[in-house]
């Protein structure tokens, strides 16, 4: 106890596993939330202070299954083992048998920092972030350990350190750029989705942040000192084996505390295994799209807005068929590039896998045999590894092997490929992988091979002589011991006697309690015999031959295994050696896999190939919603109906009216979606694609309460309304749903023609804008840039048909009842709802315009004084306009109840005469 105190104390936030022989016990209050946390027999040991000592305990081959438990639950473990065996304690001559064995902390297992195959998903990144603000930006440094990759960015500049409690609020006014570094903070967090990110303790206000941004317990505060920029620079150089980090990636101050940081956590929980990562990436920012996360989450691309990978962009397009292909297409999904000249060479690649379909089947019936080798690689250079892991990079080397030397031999055809020299280069890096693999073939076996080297049991028979010879000890013991078991039968006359083996008692023998009483009285004479145990089933005894035996076995296995663990640790020392060239055939590999996979998509679903430009337009001919038109093939619906999308220069906002439920949000999404595909190097759904390079994408698409952080519906509205009047730029995409629907009537429309407005006139972006308020089309004839489309409808024997095309006009209705008849909503509420419209719309062109035009009159613009001439020769809005005035001349207080009643009736009858005309 006091041993596991003093662990304990060392790790107080962590969950403690304690191991005890086969299992990892717990205790104390770890031991009453693991015990709840994974719904396992809370029991007791011993006494503190006369109170029973909670504990509960989990068998040491099944841990990884509790871990991942307890991770998802956002809990840390400290993993604590024992470091010698009982023999090693006894050789170690300790005075006492009860002195506990030697234990320490070997892992810290935090969300950030797994590696287990069970625990990960496959084809996603798990990320440990550290965020760090220098004087000048705002840094984020990031490391997936399970696949060694390292990376960091400098996001926003900083002009002026935000206090604690701006960092808050992305509210400008609340100082400086504050709002500008949470929200690029918010996009960095959006798009890497970490599983843990690490702050340094002197710079709280990114505690403040950070917090609404990520899942309770994500976040870990570390000591700033781990982020001092002399000491961060020492332990990279450490790390990297460099004097000078130049060679690695030139850094700026901020960027190397970033990481400084990171590999400083990283230490703390690998413990004394030796950290290794590849070179750090340095990541430019310009060089992507921006996508907010708001936008992010509108357009569904890694998940949908209810949360589900299902029905998200990613899930449905992606074909590829090994993980690190999986992760490579996410990571491109998640960051579009900027560069043309990047973009056409990765749909180059695609645009040759669908050229030679031979070659591209040849080569997915490879990658389907392909092994995730980057992990099994990292789990090695982490010491986590296991011969598992040994076997899963021989395997891939092969395959990769395979896969290089097909290309090689389509070398001919290539030649009218057009990434002729991709192929080429692609082609050296899978065949890079040297004779590790063969090495690694030459010494394991080929199946059952344990997950742990020290469970030995890996290395061929016949590999190396000196192990064979232990192995042939350990054969020969059990051939003793199985003739042992003959003779004692024999000797005895008890057919049915068994040699057995038990962690307790090791090999031993047993009889049936009935039989037993010969070598019970055998053994009390001191004989050959020796009584070990009686129990309900069997009385067991040994004997000095098997206890040889057993001594003969014990010492050849423990002779076998530890050289088996030399071997291991001689092939990984290959494969690390090998490790550059490793790495490269798994980026190879990877490259490979996604231009195939896009290949494939583009096959089944008629994709096509867009054309990149360096101007304004985006054309789109026949374009359809990925997800929604795979989900209708899926149903067996109606096919998706294809739509064309033309901005440019000229024409470079389009307005779009129509019904509720006539596929305006599809439309809208649609487009921007295949703008993303496009820059991420894909394929689009789409007949043609002409798409000028677009920096930003903005969606706010419906509205979504963010009660956490204190945002109602509209201002959650307003707030992503903001973000794009102040970033969208020329090159931006920008796509509007429904602005302005979470307030009353006028202020949204005022909003939503305010927003139009500048959007055409100050940001000049290509904007795609939804709306109900079909007064705005008006706006059409004012602002050149802007064009207005609908949604086609047709109304057959009362009832509406959708026709989800897009053309020409704008609508003068929603059929918002309509809809809510075939949502379900009872007849009684929809016969009302029709009568009440019906009254409303008797009365509408009067009542409406009379309340639009204090709107009209109170926007200074020239295109509402326009309208309000154009109005001027309508009769209702004179009438509207003379109720008004005469209204407005009355003075209630002067007036006697008999010339109140007259203006009254004057009133009336100038309302019936209105009517009338
Ligand atoms: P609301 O105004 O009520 O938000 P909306 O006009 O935005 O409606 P969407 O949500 O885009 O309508 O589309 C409604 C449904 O119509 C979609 O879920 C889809 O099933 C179908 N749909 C939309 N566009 C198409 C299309 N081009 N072809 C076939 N079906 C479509």
């Amino acid at each position: 106890m006091r041993q596991y105190l003093e662990v304990k104390g060392d790790y107080p936030d962590c969950l403690v596993f304690y191991q005890m022989g086969d299992f990892y016990e717990l205790f104390f209050a770890d031991a009453e939330t693991a015990a709840a946390a994974l719904n396992i027999t809370l029991t007791k040991r011993g006494k503190v202070g006369g109170e029973d000592i909670p504990m509960c305990g989990v068998p040491l081959h099944a841990v990884d299954g509790y871990l991942t438990r307890l991770i998802q639950q956002g809990h840390r473990i400290a993993i604590c083992e024992q470091t010698e065996t009982p023999a090693e304690a006894k050789q170690a001559k300790k005075t006492s048998t009860k002195q506990p064995l030697n234990r320490q902390v070997v892992r810290v297992v935090t969300p950030g920092t797994l590696v287990e195959d069970n625990v990960l998903v496959a084809s996603e990144n798990n990320y440990l972030a550290s965020v760090f603000a220098s004087d000048q930006a705002l840094v984020v440094a990031v490391a997936d350990i399970s696949c060694g990759d390292v990376a960091v960015e400098s996001l926003a500049r900083i002009e002026t350190a935000p206090t604690k409690s701006q960092a808050k609020t992305s509210d400008k006014a609340a100082g400086g750029g504050s709002s500008k570094l949470v929200d690029s903070l918010a996009e960095a967090i959006a798009r890497l989705n970490p599983a843990e990110v690490i702050i340094s303790d002197h710079q709280p206000w990114l505690e403040e942040a950070l917090s609404p941004m990520l899942a309770s317990n994500c976040l870990m505060i570390r000591p700033g000192k781990d982020f001092a920029h002399g000491a961060s620079k020492n332990r990279l150089c450490a790390l990297y084996q460099v004097a000078t980090l130049d060679g690695i990636a030139k850094l700026d101050q901020g960027e190397v505390s970033a990481v400084g940081g990171l590999v400083a956590y990283l230490d703390a929980t690998q413990k004394d295994r030796p950290l290794r990562l590849k070179p750090i990436r340095k990541v430019m920012g310009e060089a992507f799209v921006d996508i907010d996360p708001a936008t992010r989450r509108s357009l569904e691309i890694t998940r949908t807005l209810a949360g589900e990978k299902k029905g998200a962009l990613l899930a449905s397009i992606d074909k590829t068929l090994t993980a690190k292909g999986g992760r490579l297409l996410a990571s491109r999904l998640a960051r579009p590039l900027r560069s043309a000249t990047a973009i056409q060479q990765r749909l180059d690649l695609v645009e040759s896998m669908l050229m030679d379909a031979d070659l591209a089947e040849g080569l997915e019936a490879d990658l389907r045999r392909m092994p995730d080798i980057e992990r099994a690689f990292s789990r090695l250079r982490l010491s986590h590894g296991g011969p598992r892991d040994l076997d899963a990079i021989a395997r891939g080397l092969l395959v990769a092997r395979h896969i290089g030397e097909v290309l090689a031999n389509t070398n001919a055809k290539q030649q009218l490929l057009p990434a002729q020299a991709q192929l080429a280069d692609l082609q050296k890096q899978l065949v890079g992988g040297g004779d590790v693999a063969s090495r690694i073939s030459r010494a394991l076996c080929q199946d059952n091979l344990p997950l742990l080297a020290r469970d030995g049991g890996f290395i061929r028979v016949g590999f190396d002589p000196a192990l064979d010879e232990f192995f042939r000890m350990r054969d020969e013991s059990h051939r003793h011991i199985a003739k042992l078991q003959g003779d004692y039968a024999t000797k005895t006359g008890i057919a049915n006697l068994k040699i057995k083996h038990n962690n307790v008692l090791g090999y031993h023998i047993e009889v049936k309690p009935k039989q037993a009483d010969i070598l019970l009285a055998e053994a009390k004479t001191k004989g050959e015999f020796i009584h070990r145990q009686t129990t309900v089933t069997g009385v067991r005894f040994s004997t000095n031959k098997l206890n040889e035996s057993q001594r003969k076995l014990a010492e050849a296995g423990d002779k076998a295994r530890a050289l088996e663990v030399k071997w291991f640790e001689k092939l990984a020392t290959i494969v690390m050696e090998a490790g550059e060239a490793i790495l490269a055939v798994t980026e190879a590999a990877a490259i490979l896999d996604v231009a195939l996979a896009t290949a494939r998509l583009a096959r089944q679903w008629n994709y096509c190939r867009p054309q990149i430009a360096n101007d304004k337009q985006l054309t789109i001919i026949g374009g359809r919603h990925p997800v929604v038109e795979q989900t209708l093939a899926n149903n067996q619906a109606t096919p998706f109906i294809t739509n064309d999308c033309a901005l440019d220069g000229t024409e470079r906002m389009w307005l779009i009216t129509g019904p509720n439920m006539a596929g305006k949000s599809t439309f809208l999404r649609q487009n921007a979606l295949i703008v993303i595909m496009a820059q991420a190097g894909l394929y689009v759904p789409a007949a043609d694609a002409k798409i000028g390079l677009v920096d930003r994408v903005f969606c706010r698409v419906g509205a979504a309460d963010d009660l956490a952080s204190g945002r109602s519906t509209f201002m959650v509205e307003m707030v992503e309304t903001a973000a794009i009047l102040n970033g969208a730029s020329k090159q931006s995409l920008v796509i509007l749903d429904e602005i302005g629907r979470g307030t009353a009537t006028y202020d949204g429309l005022s909003l939503a023609w305010a927003v139009i407005e500048h959007l055409h006139t100050t940001n000049q972006a290509r904007v795609l804008f939804a709306t109900h308020y079909h007064e705005l089309a008006t706006l059409e004839s004012r602002l050149d840039g802007l064009a207005c489309y609908v949604m086609q409808v047709q109304e057959w024997q009362g009832e509406i048909v959708f026709l989800h095309a897009v053309k020409r006009g704008a609508a003068d209705r929603s059929y918002g009842i309509h809809v809510a008849r075939l949502a379900g909503v009872p007849d009684e509420v929809i016969g009302r709802a029709e009568a009440v419209l019906a009254i409303i719309s008797a009365s509408n062109d009067m009542g409406q315009r009379a309340a639009r035009l204090p709107l009209f009159n109170e926007a200074a613009t020239s295109a509402t004084k326009e309208a309000n001439q154009a109005d001027q020769h309508d009769p209702s809005i004179t009438l509207a306009k003379n109720l008004a005035e005469a209204v407005a001349d009355l003075d209630p207080d002067q007036l006697t109840p008999k010339t109140a009643l007259d203006k009254l009736y004057a009133l009336k009858a100038m309302l019936d005469r209105g009517a009338k005309q």
